[in-house]
């Protein structure tokens, strides 16, 4: 930890992470991960971990963001392992980052939250993904990204639709991506933009 404000921004998310975790509505299993950008160095999800775990299990990975962001701006098929980006003196148990940590280390803001939430995955498997969003996300900076496999391909694409002030990427088929300079803001977009998406539940007809 580079800083005092670090480890205490980390903390911070440990107890948002498992927050998330625990809502079936926003992660399943081990889907979905948190990180936050110390200096140089981004904590990450481990690969198979909880986010549910985040408070009693050493769940965050350390990461070298300036050369993994370096090979995804070569397309060096590298950036599909960033197990070989970790920082092997702070990773004692050797945990092996998530295969979405290009997805992180591309958003320029502090914390970054990426969740497989089932408000936004309803809209995300429709063709007009992009369309529907629009209508609700007024006054949001966000961006679609259409699918790609996590890993290198999707930091592609990624990088291709990402703009200054984006905040917010909806993945095609795929997901959620909120980023904030805080585990604070980062939540508070986090619940903003899934009322914004949440579908009204259809008023089922009386049964017979
Ligand atoms: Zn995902």
């Amino acid at each position: 930890m580079a800083t005092q404000a670090d480890a205490q921004e980390l903390a911070a998310l440990r107890a948002l992470s498992a927050r998330i975790g625990s809502n079936p509505h926003l992660t399943q299993a081990a889907g979905g991960n948190t990180s936050l950008k110390a200096g140089d160095t981004l904590w990450i999800k481990a690969s198979g971990t909880w986010l549910k775990d985040a408070l009693s299990d050493d769940i965050m990975v350390p990461v070298a963001m300036v050369p993994l962001i370096e090979a995804v701006e070569r397309r060096d098929p590298a950036a599909d392992k960033p197990q070989a980006f970790a920082i092997g003196a702070l990773n004692p148990r050797g945990l092996r980052p998530s295969i979405e940590t290009t997805v992180h280390a591309l958003m320029p803001q502090r914390v970054v939250l990426h969740v497989h939430c089932v408000d936004t995955i309803s809209l995300a498997v429709q063709a007009d993904c992009e369309i529907k969003a629009a209508r609700r996300l007024e006054g949001v900076e966000w961006a679609y990204v259409p699918y790609r496999r996590p890993g290198l391909p999707l930091a592609q694409g990624i990088a291709e639709r990402l703009r200054p002030g984006v905040d917010v990427l909806i993945l095609g088929n795929h997901g959620l991506v909120v980023a904030a300079e805080t585990v604070t803001d980062a939540e508070r977009l986090l619940h903003r933009v899934r009322s914004l998406l949440a579908r009204t539940a259809r008023t089922a007809a009386n049964a017979d």
